[in-house]
């Protein structure tokens, strides 16, 4: 199966968005949702602390809303040395 993946602040943000229960039925269909940071910014234009904000809170915020997450996806597939170290910690995946 397929990995899927969305910034949390878009999950079922309006009608052009799929919702929470969208997102959970594929999972329980048997895809895999990757954590894609809370807002898609491109990690490399960010500051450590806030990169390292967006991917714990993202993670953070899919648990709670019922995910298994052992994925990251850099957004626009932007990273660089720091971020690299620093997605270590979120056992991560490249775009
Ligand atoms: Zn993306």
């Amino acid at each position: 199966m397929a990995t899927f993946t969305v910034p949390t602040k878009f999950i079922g943000m309006d009608s052009a968005h799929m919702s929470l229960a969208q997102f959970l039925q594929l999972q329980s269909e048997g895809w895999k949702m990757a954590s894609h940071t809370v807002n898609h910014l491109n990690l490399p234009t960010l500051t450590l602390e806030e990169a390292d904000f967006v991917l714990s809170e993202s993670r953070r915020k899919l648990i709670e809303l019922g995910f298994k997450v052992d994925n990251f996806v850099h957004p626009n597939g932007g990273y660089n040395n720091d971020i690299i170290k620093l997605t270590k910690n979120y056992r991560l995946l490249m775009e």
